[in-house]
């Protein structure tokens, strides 16, 4: 029986995935509240029929190509169908919702708290990669669950309660208060990063979709989770970042998708990484004596890889 639901939990991840699909198309062009249209080819606009629209499966089946025009269909497709269905499957394992042969509703709540955060961030990330925005439909829609959650579920919130001392008040008041208060912070540093890269480089340096993206993480993480947020998304975006633009030369590449991995990061496992990044690792490095050279040595082989990846961009970078 466990068996069947994980198979419909996948199943359900790539329809979501699907109509993600719809949500990276439409919501930068700004069409998504244009009436319930069918979707369409978006080469030649003639009506996809049900059977091509089978999440992953419709794109197998034609082999890469649209039925009407014989155009390309991106892999991107199917990926974000396979990506979600993968995504759901594993929440499904994660929160293991079946306890003695029956399915516990508590646990079944936490899924679909999962599964929406986890769609939400899949659809901004690859909104992000491709037209550097993160919409405001999914971060005031997220923001908003976050908030409405601190006050419903205040379990979310009881690994980081800053407000853990305020016994006099209730649970509720006590979760959407860090829930509030964690996007108040996160929104709030995001925001004097963007005024402060203004004032010193003149120019617009993020946008105020990552402010509002921030503030939604806030209200699911509270103050302490947003802020590991951002550090856990600064190491990711610089490695990531340093790698790429020594490969390809783009130096603009867009910080949402190392956000939203810092933002499930820590909602999955926020406590376990703040006691490894505060407690344990400064610990290990005061204490063991192999540590400094240790250090040293990654390091320098960080830097020599840097180099090697730059000289092999210097001799292919003719193209
Ligand atoms: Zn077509």
């Amino acid at each position: 029986m466990e068996t069947v639901f994980a198979i419909a939990a996948f199943t359900l991840g790539a329809c979501i995935g699907s109509f993600l699909n719809v949500l990276i198309y439409r919501l930068p062009r700004g069409i998504f509240f244009s009436g319930g249209k069918r979707s369409h080819c978006p080469h030649c606009g003639a009506l996809i029929p049900s059977y091509a629209n089978l999440p992953i499966l419709g794109w197998v089946f034609l082999r890469g190509k649209a039925l009407c025009c014989k155009e390309k269909i991106s892999i991107e497709y199917p990926l974000v169908e396979f990506v979600t269905g993968a995504a759901f499957l594993g929440l499904f394992l994660y929160r293991a919702p079946f306890v003695g042969g029956q399915l516990n509703s508590e646990r079944i709540i936490l899924f679909l708290i999962d599964a929406f955060l986890v769609s939400n961030l899949i659809a901004a990330s690859v909104i992000d990669l491709h037209h550097k925005i993160l919409p405001d439909v999914l971060n005031y829609s997220g923001l908003a669950v976050g908030l409405i959650l601190g006050l419903f579920l205040p379990e979310l919130h009881q690994d980081h309660f800053v407000f853990r001392q305020l016994t006099s008040l209730g649970p509720g008041a006590r979760g959407f208060m860090d829930s509030i208060s964690g996007a108040i912070v996160g929104g709030g540093l995001l925001y004097s990063i963007a005024v402060l890269g203004r004032l010193a480089f003149r120019k617009e340096a993020m946008g105020l979709g990552d402010v509002k993206f921030m503030a939604f993480a806030g209200a699911f993480l509270g103050p302490e989770g947003v802020l590991l947020t951002l550090l856990l998304a600064a190491i990711l975006g610089s490695v990531v970042g340093i790698l790429v633009s020594l490969l390809t030369g783009d130096s603009l590449i867009p910080f949402g998708p190392f956000l939203a991995l810092g933002f499930l990061m820590t909602y999955f496992q926020g406590p376990n990484l703040s006691q490894f990044a505060f407690e344990t690792w400064p610990k290990w490095l005061r204490t063991s004596p192999i540590a400094v050279p240790l250090v040293l040595g990654f390091c320098g082989l960080c830097l020599l890889g840097l180099f090697w990846l730059r000289s092999l961009r210097r001799r292919g970078g003719s193209d």
